[in-house]
């Protein structure tokens, strides 16, 4: 893919990564039976990677905007900047 923004709009560093979220299944566990059970966390968590999708889309697609998946990408560069670039195939 070709980024139409390839360098940072604040540091001009060029794209690093693209910004992206998976879900995914944190472990709960609980020490008593019952209403009002206070629960925490296990430890493990099960990434469902084959879901997982640039993290503009998924705001978009929560907000119901209908977007072609090649069109946009959130990325980013090494100092923690993110920018949306348009994708050329
Ligand atoms: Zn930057």
């Amino acid at each position: 893919m070709t980024l139409t923004i390839p360098n940072c709009p604040t540091c001009q560093e060029i794209a690093n990564h693209s910004v992206d979220l998976a879900p995914g299944k944190a472990g709960l566990m609980n020490q008593e039976q019952g209403e009002n059970v206070d629960f925490e966390y296990a430890g493990d968590t099960e990434i469902d990677w084959d879901s997982q999708t640039n993290a503009l889309l998924v705001v978009l697609r929560a907000v119901g905007e209908v977007v072609n998946a090649a069109d946009f990408i959130l990325v980013g560069c090494s100092a923690g900047h993110q920018w949306i670039s348009g994708v050329q195939p």
